[in-house]
């Protein structure tokens, strides 16, 4: 039997409903050893997670403010999913100690942390299952730098002997004891590496949705989910803006090749999206795209000289300029005598004129202009590698859109084809391309 890790988001355990929902998925399969819950989420759109009101209660308190009525709140939650589950557990004590830290000023850290472990001593208490506090296992130095190697060490010789074990998620302690959490989602990170710490054979990460989807559902009417992409192709598509895992999660577990599986509480039975290692990613998605994701607010300097081609340094002496006005790049697409660099558009806010003119004192252009309002729209798929008339069909579809490409970038490891277009054109753009590769490819 092989070992799997089981990662529950805050709505996957906002309340007692979604409790035995978790309860059932991890008795089904006697391999889900290590669950590493979340703290409660949103029941519904304008509920507060809890980790919020924590934080609150954190501000209040450094503010030398009462948090009693925000803390109740919390303690209200908590105490209603002991009772609608009926478990014999109360926490009165950890409210009282864990109270009085953050009215004496504990560390923010400390009060997010709160959440998760909370939430933990429930689960670990209606599953029967053995309560183990990442503080003593996960450890960052005292700058605050999450410390794999030596984690690793101590989570393994910790749960070498524990069957079944409740690892709440979000945090862990610096060498000197204080309570240091991951960045926002980061149970997402400690499901990773407790996969890692046991050998899992799969890391299973359970949200509200089932898996990744082809593209922005904001944008794309009921878009597919994505049943198979590799590390590479998921860095990708995050950096674009597709969230549903947080980006650290994927380093613990990459270099050994676990797999990490998407799956929904809400629909246990689908599949999901499987994360995989590149070269294990055999299934090939048969739309030939893996996904599409892209983002607004990019702005370009398009250079023209001629004879830019032949001047040597030119682009260096351009970039040096960027680099002392603190303005890091996207895509720098160029022509012959023209250059082109496209960057977050915010980066350039207020230095625009003098950022110009450095420019032209440095190499002297014949035209040089800011655009503005670009959007950035990234085809990705591992399947384009092999594959001819890729960019032929993307281009289509933006001809039939009449979307006017200003840009066209494609990476030397052929996973991904960028174009970039008006930000008025972003929405319909990513239309047309799924269903060029997607509802075309259906027939
Ligand atoms: N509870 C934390 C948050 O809301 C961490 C997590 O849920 O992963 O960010």
């Amino acid at each position: 039997m092989g070992v799997r890790v089981v990662k529950f988001g805050g709505s996957s355990l906002a309340d007692a409903k979604q409790f035995i929902k978790v309860k059932d998925i991890i008795k089904a399969e006697k391999s889900r050893r290590y669950v590493v819950p979340s703290a409660p989420g949103k029941r519904f759109s304008d509920d507060i997670k809890v980790t919020d009101m924590l934080y609150e209660c954190h501000d209040l308190a450094s503010n030398n403010k009462d948090i009693s009525k925000v803390f109740n709140k919390i303690i209200e939650r908590y105490n209603g999913i002991i009772s609608d589950l009926g478990i014999d557990l109360s926490l009165d004590a950890d409210y009282t100690e864990i109270k009085e830290k953050l009215v004496n000023h504990a560390s923010r850290d400390f009060a997010a942390s709160r959440g998760e472990y909370l939430n933990g001593k429930i689960l670990a208490s209606y599953l029967g299952y053995e309560f183990v506090d990442p503080a003593e296992m996960i450890v960052f130095d005292d700058k605050g730098v999450f410390l794999l190697d030596e984690t690793v060490q101590i989570m393994r010789r910790r749960l070498k002997n524990i069957e079944n074990a409740v690892i709440p998620g979000f945090y862990g302690a610096m060498q000197n004891g204080k309570v240091k959490t991951f960045s926002r989602g980061g149970s997402d990170v400690t499901g990773s590496i407790v996969a890692r710490s046991v050998n899992a054979d799969i890391y299973e990460n359970w949200t509200d949705v089932s898996g990744f989807l082809i593209a922005d559902p904001r944008i794309v009417d009921n878009p597919k989910v994505i049943k198979v992409i590799t590390y590479k192709e998921l860095r990708e598509l995050s950096y674009m803006g597709a969230t549903v895992l947080h980006e650290d999660a994927i380093f613990p577990v990459r270099t050994v090749g676990i797999p990490i599986n998407i799956k929904n509480t809400n629909d246990p039975d689908a599949r999901g999206t499987m994360i995989v290692s590149d070269d294990t990613a055999e299934e090939m998605s048969k739309y030939i795209i893996t996904g599409i994701a892209g983002k607004k607010g990019f702005a370009s300097i398009n250079i023209e000289k001629a004879m830019m081609n032949s001047e040597l340094g030119f682009g260096r002496k351009v970039l040096e300029v960027l680099e002392g006005y603190g303005i890091s790049f996207e895509h720098m697409p160029s022509g012959i005598d023209t250059m082109s660099i496209v960057f977050n558009s915010a980066l350039i806010k207020g230095k625009e004129s003098e950022v110009l003119s450095q420019i032209r004192k440095r190499v002297n252009p014949d035209h040089i202009e800011v655009e503005r309002n670009i959007a950035v729209l990234a085809v990705v798929g591992r399947g384009m590698r092999k594959t001819r008339g890729i960019a032929a069909r993307i281009f289509a579809a933006l001809s039939h859109a009449r979307v006017n490409v200003k840009m066209i970038d494609q990476g030397s490891s052929e996973l991904n084809v960028i174009v970039g277009v008006g930000e008025q054109d972003f929405e319909e753009a990513t239309r047309k391309i799924y269903e060029m590769f997607v509802l075309s490819g259906e027939e």
